[in-house]
């Protein structure tokens, strides 16, 4: 097997699988990298809520995008794609204002969205509380990833698909070094590979390459804490669950008229001080998805954040969740912290090394709605074209 390629890929997540996908579609000679024997970070830790309408304007097209290509390839191969749409319940007048406000806002760009009455979420959604439910907005074309499934079939599916692209597991880069018109690359096991380009999509890694580039970016790590109930098969709870504290936090509300002057209940401020805001996904096997919680630490103290779970976080969870549906809060089965890196001022941090290394990372908590469309606009301009060859 040559050792030299068009573009080598670091890291497998979502953000990198997606760039290695289309860099292949192009018809580029493609080296995907992962340091583990298959993803385990943030691509498989996640709701798997693809979420277009929740982004702010530039990345709602990257998110439409992306549940395009979603569609298209689930239309291929089973990549786990489920289209049950989205739904945003509001609980008081300020969230019922917001979902208003954000449905002009749908309309004019031709989103497809309706306002459901109490009565018609709680004939479709039969578990959610009466007394929580005020009204809602949904929108029908959007869909879920299963997260412990969609990566390993969308590698595999790109692996048959492309002739072109290779995949190499537990294989950690060490060292990338631009030397004249190629860039070198280094495993763990010194193997060498070279390419005319090479794209970084670490995820929250930041000390096996450019660590204190990393530590100078302005990252920050994000810790979420999520549950899983007990098989529940009899529970319908079908698409995106998004409620009152996922209104007032996501960046499409963010961009409403009246977001600015829209105070905090008293009794949401507990919740909010530990950036809970509450979801739900009902998966594939039956099980339902209930999240989540964000505490923050910057790239040098990311170790600061712990693994364990914080049982007053889950607690909190829990509470606020059996305010929204009637079913028993207590079932459940497991619990787990995920990590995503984001930055406060950028939507995703981009730094281009010498024309030839394209660190691309710090996707934050859209990267399973967005990655795929984000990394088909980045291979074109990291070609500098519209048309890649
Ligand atoms: C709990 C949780 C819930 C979320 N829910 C949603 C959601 O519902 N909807 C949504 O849109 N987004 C969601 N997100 C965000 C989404 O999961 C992330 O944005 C996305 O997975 C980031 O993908 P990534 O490829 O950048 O990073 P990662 O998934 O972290 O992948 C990076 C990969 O690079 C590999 N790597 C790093 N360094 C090297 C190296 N030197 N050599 C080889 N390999 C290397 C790592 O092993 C890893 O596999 C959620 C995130 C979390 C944590």
């Amino acid at each position: 097997m040559s050792s030299h390629y068009d573009v080598i890929v670091v890291g497998s997540g979502v953000l990198g699988t997606f760039h290695a996908y289309h860099a292949a579609s192009f018809g580029k000679k493609v080296l995907l990298t992962e340091k583990d024997h298959y993803p385990i970070q943030a691509t498989v830790r996640n709701f798997g809520q693809v979420v277009p309408s929740g982004m702010g304007s530039e990345w709602f097209n990257y998110g439409v995008r992306g549940t395009t290509i979603y569609k298209e390839i689930q239309s291929e191969f089973d990549i786990s794609i489920r289209n049950n749409g989205s739904v945003y319940i509001a609980s008081d007048e300020d969230e019922q204002r917001l979902i208003h406000e954000l449905k002009s806002m749908m309309d004019s760009r031709g989103y497809e969205c309706h306002l459901l009455t109490t009565d018609q979420c709680l004939q479709r959604w039969p578990v959610l509380s009466k007394d929580y439910c005020r009204e809602a907005l949904f929108f029908p074309q959007e869909v879920s990833a299963e997260p412990e499934r969609m990566i390993f079939r969308l590698l595999e599916y790109a692996s048959r698909k492309f002739e072109n692209l290779t995949y190499k597991p537990s294989t950690t880069i060490i060292d990338c070094t631009v030397s004249g018109s190629t860039v070198e690359v280094v495993s763990h096991r010194k193997e060498k590979f070279t390419a005319e380009k090479v794209i970084v999509c670490n995820g929250g890694e930041f000390k096996l390459l450019f660590a204190d580039l990393f530590r100078e970016s302005g990252i920050v790590t994000s810790k979420l804490q999520m549950l899983r109930s007990a098989v529940m098969k009899e529970i319908p709870l079908e698409g995106n669950i998004l409620t009152g504290l996922t209104i007032r936090r996501y960046e499409s509300f963010q961009e409403c008229p009246s977001f600015a002057t829209t105070k905090t209940p008293e009794h949401l401020a507990e919740l909010k001080k530990w950036g809970i805001h509450i979801l739900f996904k009902k998966a594939a096997d039956g099980s339902i998805i209930i999240g989540d919680s964000h505490e923050y630490a910057d790239v040098a103290h990311t170790d600061d954040l712990g693994f364990t779970q914080n049982e007053y976080i889950n607690r909190l969870m829990l509470e606020e969740a059996s305010r929204i549906v009637t079913f028993d809060m207590n079932r459940i089965a497991a619990s787990w912290s995920g990590f995503y890196p984001q930055h406060n001022e950028k939507d995703i941090v981009e730094i281009d090394i010498e024309n030839k290394i394209h660190i691309r990372t710090a996707i934050g908590g859209k990267g399973m709605t967005t990655s795929a469309g984000y990394a088909e606009e980045s291979i074109r301009k990291i070609y500098h074209t519209d048309d890649v060859e």
